[in-house]
C-alpha cells in the first residue's frame, strides 16, 4: 500500500465524517466480514422514554413512582434518566436516596425513606430472592413490543414494573440492508433481555442477536467470533463497549457517544448513523483495490 493513496483515502473519508485514527486502519477495514452492532445508542437513538407503569396489588402508584425516581436519580444509565424524566413529567417530587448502589447489567439498589428498593432485571430480583411470578407474563408482553421492562421490589416484595421504549434510528434498517448487500454478516449485541433485543433487531432487519450480555461480556463475544475465523468490526457508543471496540479487528465508535468509546476505537463515525459503516468499508475497499 502506498502512503499517498492511504492518505488520500483517509482525507476523503474525513469529508464524510469518518475519522480513521491511522492509515493502517483504513487498510484493515477492507478485510472485515462481520459487523457487530451494539443496540442502545447505536442501532437505536438511545433516548428511551417511559411508556408503561404497572402497580402490584396493595401498592399506590404515586408513592411507588416517587420511590423509583428517588432510587434512580443518582444513576447515569440512560434507562435511569428515562425513568426519572418520565416520573418528573407526572408532577411527582423526587427525593435524595439515603443510599444508592448501581449494579452494572442488572439495575440499582437503594434506600429511600427507610425503604429498600430494587429496580432492574429478572436476574436482579432472583439474586435478592424476590418472587416475581405474578409479573412475568406482563413483562414478556412488554418486551415483545420491543420495550425494556424493569421490575421494582419494595422491602423484598414485588411492587410494580416500569417500561421504556427506545426507537431505532431512521436509517438503521436501510444501512443494515446495504451492509448485507455488500456481503457482510450483521449481528447485534446487548445487555438487554432477549425478547426486547429480538423485537428491535427485527425492526432493523437483523437476524443474529446476542442478548443478555453482562457489561464485561461484550469483548468475550468478539473473541468468540474471531476464534471462528471472522474479521469483526464492533460498532458502539458506550463505556460498556470500550473493551470490545479495542479487541475487535476494527472498532468503530459512534461520534455522539462517550469519549471512552472513541478513545478505544480505530474509527469514529461523526454522523452517528449506520450508513457510515457501509461508507467506511466501501472507501477502504476502493482505496485498497486502487493500490493493487
Ligand atoms: P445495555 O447493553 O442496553 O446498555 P446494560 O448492560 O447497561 O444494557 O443493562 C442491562 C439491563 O439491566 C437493562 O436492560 C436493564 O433491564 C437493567 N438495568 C441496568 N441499569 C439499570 C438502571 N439504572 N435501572 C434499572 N434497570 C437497569
Ligand atoms: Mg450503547
Amino acid at each position: 500500500a502506498t502512503p499517498t493513496s492511504i492518505m488520500a483515502g483517509s482525507g476523503r473519508a474525513a469529508e464524510f465524517g469518518i475519522l480513521f485514527k491511522g492509515g493502517e486502519h483504513l487498510e484493515a477495514t477492507h478485510k472485515i466480514d462481520t459487523i457487530l452492532l451494539d443496540k442502545t445508542g447505536t442501532v437505536t437513538n438511545g433516548t428511551p422514554e417511559l411508556t408503561d407503569v404497572r402497580i402490584a396489588q396493595g401498592y399506590k402508584e404515586n408513592e411507588l413512582l416517587q420511590l423509583v425516581a428517588s432510587a434512580e436519580r443518582l444513576s447515569e444509565h440512560p434507562l435511569a434518566q428515562a425513568l426519572v424524566a418520565g416520573i418528573k413529567n407526572k408532577g411527582i417530587e423526587i427525593q435524595d436516596p439515603l443510599s444508592f448502589e448501581a449494579i452494572p447489567g442488572y439495575g440499582v439498589k437503594a434506600t429511600v425513606q427507610e425503604r429498600e428498593l430494587l429496580v432492574g432485571t429478572r436476574k436482579l430480583m432472583n439474586q435478592y430472592k424476590v418472587n416475581i411470578d405474578t409479573a412475568l407474563e406482563e413483562m414478556t408482553n412488554l418486551e415483545q413490543e420491543g420495550k425494556t421492562a424493569m421490575l421494582v421490589a419494595l422491602d423484598g416484595k414485588y411492587a410494580g414494573m416500569l417500561a421504556v421504549a427506545d426507537t431505532i434510528k431512521a436509517t438503521s434498517k436501510e444501512a443494515v440492508s446495504r451492509l448485507k448487500e455488500m456481503g457482510l454478516e450483521v449481528m447485534m449485541i446487548t445487555g438487554d433481555n432477549r425478547q426486547t433485543a429480538q423485537a428491535i433487531a427485527m425492526q432493523a432487519g437483523i437476524e443474529h442477536v446476542i442478548a443478555e450480555v453482562l457489561p464485561e461480556g461484550k469483548a468475550e463475544e468478539v473473541k468468540k467470533l474471531q476464534q471462528q475465523g471472522k474479521k469483526v468490526a464492533m460498532v458502539g457508543d458506550g463505556i460498556n463497549d470500550a473493551p470490545a471496540l479495542a479487541l475487535a479487528d476494527i472498532g468503530m465508535a459512534i461520534g455522539t457517544g462517550t469519549d471512552v468509546a472513541m478513545e478505544a476505537a480505530d474509527i469514529t463515525l461523526m454522523r452517528g448513523d449506520l450508513m457510515s459503516i457501509a461508507d467506511a468499508i466501501e472507501m477502504s475497499r476502493k482505496t485498497i483495490s486502487n493500490i493493487k
